[in-house]
């Protein structure tokens, strides 16, 4: 295994009901280190630019609506094998089918209100990383 790293965001539907702290926790248990994180609000361009890949999609439209529907907090997550490690403990895209424990099925709320996203290749995390972070707001 290798160490990589992985870009998580905890969604608007989490900020809204003081869920920073409970991801974090989830998150941190796993031995995965938040080695960058910043609140921000993103524009309909950054969240359309992050989503591009679900653009065909019949949800995109409403994806980048809720998106930017308040602030976010975005992550960088370092440790081993961290995007695998990160998708197990976020648990499926729709909260129902989650499995107990994981942060989707303990603190979201529908299949779009999921409360997190984690990248789900080492090639998309580069992508992804890049596109929200500068290399020295990362402290590993
Ligand atoms: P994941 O976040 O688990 O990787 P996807 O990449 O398939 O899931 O989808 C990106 C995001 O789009 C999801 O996290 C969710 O917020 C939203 N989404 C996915 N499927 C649906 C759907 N059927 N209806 C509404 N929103 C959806
Ligand atoms: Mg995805």
């Amino acid at each position: 295994m290798a160490v990589e790293r992985t870009l998580s965001i905890i969604k608007p539907d989490a900020t809204a009901r003081n869920q920073t702290g409970a991801v974090n926790a989830l998150i941190e248990k796993t031995g995965l280190r938040i080695i960058a994180q910043k609140r921000v609000r993103w524009s309909k361009a950054q969240a359309e630019k992050f989503y591009e890949v679900h653009k065909a999609r019949p949800f995109y439209s409403d994806l980048v609506g809720f998106m930017t529907s308040g602030p976010i907090v975005v992550q960088v997550l370092e440790g081993e094998n961290a995007i695998q490690v990160y998708r197990d403990v976020m648990g499926a895209t729709d909260p129902a089918k989650a499995a107990p424990g994981t942060i989707r099925r303990e603190l979201a709320e529908s299949i779009e209100r999921n409360s997190v996203h984690g990248s789900d290749s080492a090639a998309n995390a580069a992508i992804e990383i890049a596109l929200n972070f500068k290399p020295e707001e990362i402290v590993g």
